[in-house]
């Protein structure tokens, strides 16, 4: 692999107004992720989706960074891009492809137990080239086995897997960034109900100064986070957490800032500009919005959780507590407060989803609703920046009026939505009428 030379940027558009990044994301070393998650075939989907930064996933796996190191080399600082740039243009149909760029990132667990109670967190770290990466894995490698997952579980608490990534950056002179996943999934989240923490001070303890953002997860959006003022010095983060290509970007984040490793992370932090907020699922399409038990066919809102005690009237066993009511037992407001770190975010619906609708198709995989996905990214370009920015009369003035419609409808919030419990996902369709 050839030397970073300082960063190089031949290939960027000259003055990229918004971009957007997805910086969680799974190979196909990881358990239960699609064989498709290649660095080419993931690239592609990036392209697709209008992705211009894109996590590599799972670097702690041996397998995975021989990969890497194959396939990558240098780009902008503390970036990477395919190497001799075959894949720059393999999104076929997508007119005007961006360079997709990657950062080296990896999800871990970690599980212990702390006041009387087996915490299981995840966590995304990033780091800014390979020799820190391999630093890091040396370490990592001598409390847990890399080799069974492309997210390691490591036996240890969650501020001591903080301070050895602080410590392995700090050593080599460069920034490695920790943040906390998903926080309010259930099952493995700094703020989950079920193995969790109640504050990420709590999670972090001594080292929580150094958590300066979180991953709000597919079941809530910033807005909800800001019902808790704990939180309110944390930068709110979106990404996909995808474990296939076709669902890359499906949450992401957006930036103005030259892209790099350091400036972004500066801009997260808020220290520099260029953090442009998120673009989001609907939290109630998300696998863990409302309670309640699947197999039992049991779903609640909150008050009805209270009103049960949280116990199944089928099974007897406590119901799977979701993020709205794990953030009602937390907030301290009523309302979401208006914290001058935010920017604004946007809630979507993905393209095939509004496409079956548009042609009236209960499933989004068929091979109608994909053909008519790539005729309008074919005219309208990648999906992220469609959905969000491209203006209502444009998409109408390029052929595509009745998508301008629903799109607007959906920018506008008209949506019905049936939110997701106990890992079902939940429906979002855009209003007819
Ligand atoms: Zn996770
Ligand atoms: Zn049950």
């Amino acid at each position: 692999m050839p030397a970073a030379e300082g960063g190089d940027s031949r290939d960027l558009p000259q003055q990229a107004p918004l971009w957007y990044a997805d910086l969680h994301i799974h190979s196909r070393y990881s358990r239960a992720t699609s064989p498709l998650c290649t660095l080419k075939h993931l690239a592609a989907a990036a392209q697709r989706k209008g992705i211009a930064l894109l996590g590599t996933g799972d670097f702690t796996h041996p397998g995975w960074m021989a990969t890497i190191r194959d396939t990558l080399e240098p780009a902008e600082p503390g970036l990477f891009r395919l190497a001799g740039r075959k894949a720059d243009g393999e999104a076929p149909g997508v007119p005007n492809p961006m360079p997709v760029r990657f950062m080296l990132t990896v999800e871990i667990a970690t599980i212990h137990s702390q006041g009387g109670r087996v915490r299981r967190v995840h966590h995304v770290v990033c780091v800014p080239d390979l020799d820190t990466a391999e630093a890091l894995n040396r370490e990592l490698g001598e409390i847990g086995n890399l080799n069974a997952d492309g997210r390691p579980m490591l036996g240890l608490s969650c501020r001591n897997l903080l301070e050895i990534v602080l410590e392995c950056g700090a050593r080599r002179g460069v920034r490695t960034v920790l943040f906390p996943a998903h926080i309010w999934t259930p099952w493995y989240a700094a703020l989950g109900s079920k193995s969790g923490f109640d504050s990420l001070q709590a999670c972090y303890g001594d080292l929580v100064e150094h958590i300066f953002c979180a991953e709000t997860g597919l079941s809530s959006d910033p807005a909800m986070n800001r019902r808790l003022s704990s939180l309110d010095r944390f930068r709110m983060l979106s990404f996909s957490d995808a474990h296939s290509p076709e669902v890359v970007g499906r949450e992401a984040t957006r930036f103005s800032c030259t892209m790099n490793y350091d400036t972004l992370f500066r801009a997260v932090q808020g220290v520099e500009q260029g953090f442009e907020g998120t673009v989001e699922l609907f939290p109630e399409h998300g696998k863990y919005y409302l309670d309640g038990h699947r197999k039992c066919d049991v779903c609640w809102q909150p008050v009805e959780t209270r009103k049960h005690e949280g116990r199944c009237p089928q099974c007897g066993k406590p119901v799977t507590v979701g993020v709205l009511n794990r953030i009602e037992a937390l907030a301290d407001r009523r309302q979401p407060a208006k914290i001058p770190l935010d920017a604004p975010f946007r809630a979507l619906i993905p393209l095939r989803t509004v496409v079956a609708q548009m042609l009236g198709m209960k499933t989004t995989g068929g091979k109608r609703v994909q053909a008519r996905c790539r005729q309008i990214l074919s005219t309208l370009g990648p999906e992220l920046p469609l959905l969000d920015t491209l203006p209502i009369e444009e998409i109408s003035r390029r052929g595509e009026p009745a998508l301008a419609e629903m799109i607007g409808r959906m920018r506008r919030g008209q949506v019905a939505r049936s939110g997701g419990y106990d890992g079902l996902f939940g429906t979002v369709r855009i209003d007819e009428e």
